[in-house]
């Protein structure tokens, strides 16, 4: 006769059963993570109990979790020497609902029918996951308490569980779970093995399987800094980010409010996507108490931070919550802003204390820098401090920060300046640069097209606009006068001429104050745009070559000797002259970097030799 005691399962608790198995989580193999939950809790709760000196059943017993795998019989056994449950406690526990709170959810489940994904990841319904792939699940359980005796529990999901005791039994609980014919991967050890790497590797007890000890890497981030040595670091860094080389930088932080958590993110070494590789993903593992909840977790960080890997460990994330719902939980985006503000303070630190690595840290990774500049208004701000340029006033190859720059303005200055060109010598010998380097203000040099792009999104810094050298409106304080120089009289007809010659090719001729090398500059006539925005706009295909043509004013020097040359030529030879003037524009065109195809420019220049050959011979 049978001395199974049979009881139902309060209503909620079908009710609940049957969103799990069928809503509730994305991947069916999730239930082999939720019940090493369970038997690590248990086993964490009995150490608990140890220290406090409770007397405890079979108390020599050491603390594993093993897992068995049964081929034959499509089984699959977790058995943990944990705390076990009472007669009581696996009515409580495993049959009934004691949450108030999942009880109003159920309710509302019933009125609109929409599973509110919130709210599902704030009560533990763990165990009922192995209803997805279990047929029948039996929990065999001998509480630690010494006058206790073994249970037997079993169901298979619908209606109801019986209750029998059960013999013999050791301490803890063996949850065995009797597989649905679809789910027979769950008793191939090969399988299982591969999902508990990859759930629940950093679980602080061994896990066997099959007798194999299968999590070997220590979850250090939850251990304290000072007792973790730089080999330990690199060794963890070396498996999760399956990079050779050690990191560049090392973050390892916990904070408690306003959520705690436990964070230990490493900067690679190289940016394989500076290297040209393909777009990053970002590396970092989301765990609650050392259980993965989402590898690779979106949203952790803001896109321009995917070059990080490591960790991050809260225990204020609900165990269970399914994939897809992580991402829009308010959850991630508080994480998100603690974290990524506790990393930029950590890149203002490093560049402060250590600057030789931090140009590393620049050099490979400014382009992301950049990215959150014109990405992320949040941390827009805060981003500017962190960017690096080289400057007039250091030498090639030292790079300053804007703090710095802005440090060493004159006084009279207003605003930020820079230049952008493909390297120093080009930026030093920009027309642009020209009457910056006369009042000696410092101009920032820009090598990449994108810096432009970078600089009008940061818009000022420091309330001080950044202002491009050829939009500036600086003129030389004071243009002390040059022998044969052009009067007033002859630059402005000069002017006349160049306009009338050039036609539609410039927007419009006038003489330059800012010039002191340079016999012409062009400058663009859109207050908005300069040479650099033009040259991203056309490399994206955005900007036709006559439609920028006409969009650029010509300046020139009237105390240039090639400038007074050409307004006496003009008289003497009229298409001379006007040869000369096409070619000047076409310079200008190459020193703002906006000449498209020099080909074009090569019979004028050819035919101009040749006539100041003719004239020498
Ligand atoms: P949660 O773990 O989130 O509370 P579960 O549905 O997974 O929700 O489990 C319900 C309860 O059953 C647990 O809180 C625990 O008290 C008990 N329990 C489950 N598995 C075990 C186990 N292996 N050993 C002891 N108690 C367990």
């Amino acid at each position: 006769m049978s001395t199974a005691e049979k009881h139902h399962f309060q209503a909620e608790i079908q009710q609940l059963l049957n969103i799990v198995i069928h809503s509730l989580y994305t991947d069916k193999e999730i239930f082999i993570r939720e019940l090493i939950s369970n038997a690590a809790d248990a086993v964490e709760k009995l150490r608990f109990y140890q220290t406090s000196g409770q007397t405890i059943y079979q108390q020599d017993q050491p603390l594993t979790i093993s897992i068995t795998t049964d081929d034959k019989e499509n089984t699959i056994t977790f058995a943990d020497t944990g705390i076990g449950m009472t007669h009581g406690e696996l009515v409580e526990n495993l049959g009934t609902i004691a949450h108030s709170g999942s009880r109003a959810f159920l309710k509302q489940l019933a009125e609109d029918k929409k599973p509110d994904a919130k709210l599902i990841g704030q009560f533990g319904v763990g165990f009922y996951s192995a209803f997805m792939a279990g047929k029948k699940v039996a929990v065999y359980s001998r509480s630690y308490l010494p006058d206790e005796k073994g249970w037997v529990w079993s169901s298979e999901g619908s209606g109801g569980y019986e209750i029998e005791p059960g013999e013999d039994l050791n301490r803890g609980s063996k949850v065995v779970v009797h597989l649905k014919d679809d789910n027979k991967e769950f008793a191939e050890q090969s399988k299982v093995e591969h999902i508990i790497k990859r759930y629940s590797n950093f679980v602080p007890f061994p896990i066997e399987l099959n007798g194999k000890k299968i999590n070997t890497v220590q979850a250090i981030w939850a251990r304290s800094k000072n007792e973790i040595k730089d080999e330990e670091y690199n060794e963890f860094y070396q498996y999760i980010g399956h990079d050779q080389q050690p990191p560049l930088y090392r973050l390892h932080f916990t904070a408690d409010a306003p959520l705690s958590i436990q964070a230990l993110l490493f900067v690679p070494a190289r940016s394989f996507e500076t290297l040209g590789m393909a777009r990053t993903e970002s590396e970092v593992n989301l765990y609650c108490r050392r259980i993965l909840i989402q590898a690779k977790a979106k949203g952790l960080f803001p896109e321009w931070l995917r070059f990080l890997k490591g960790v991050v460990d809260s225990e204020d994330l609900p165990l269970n919550i399914s994939r897809e719902t992580m991402q829009d939980t308010s959850l991630m985006q508080k994480l998100n802003k603690v974290l990524t503000g506790r990393f930029i303070k950590f890149l203002d630190e490093k560049a402060e204390k250590d600057p030789e690595s931090y140009e590393k840290f620049v050099t490979e990774y400014g382009r992301f820098l950049k990215e959150g500049v014109v990405t992320d208004f949040t941390h827009r701000d805060a981003l500017g401090k962190l960017l690096r340029y080289e400057s007039s006033t250091l030498p090639k190859g030292q790079k300053t920060s804007l703090t710095d720059y802005v440090k060493r303005m004159a006084s009279e200055q207003k605003e930020i300046y820079f230049v952008t060109a493909p390297h120093r010598e080009a930026a030093e010998s920009s027309p642009y640069y020209e009457v910056f380097q006369a009042k000696k203000y410092e101009v920032l040099f820009l090598y990449d097209p994108w810096d432009e792009f970078v600089m009008e999104h940061l818009h000022e810094f420091d309330k001080k606009p950044l202002r491009p050298a050829e939009k500036a409106d600086a003129t030389l304080d004071q243009i002390d006068a040059k022998a044969g120089e052009l009067s007033q009289d002859e630059s402005q007809s000069l002017v006349k001429w160049l306009k009338e010659t050039l036609g539609d090719r410039v927007a419009a001729v006038r003489v330059s104050k800012r010039l002191v090398e340079s016999p012409a500059v062009i400058v663009d006539a859109d207050q908005f745009m300069t040479g650099s925005m033009r040259r991203i706009l056309k490399s994206m295909g955005q900007e036709g070559d006559t439609a920028s043509a006409a969009k650029q004013d010509l300046e020139f020097n009237p105390q240039h000797l090639m400038i007074v040359r050409l307004e006496r030529m003009r008289h003497a030879d009229a298409p001379l002259a006007a040869k000369v003037a096409e070619q000047i524009l076409d310079n200008a065109k190459v020193a703002a970097g906006l000449l498209e195809d020099p080909r074009t420019m090569l019979k004028r220049l050819n035919e101009l030799l040749e006539q100041v050959l003719l004239a020498k011979s």
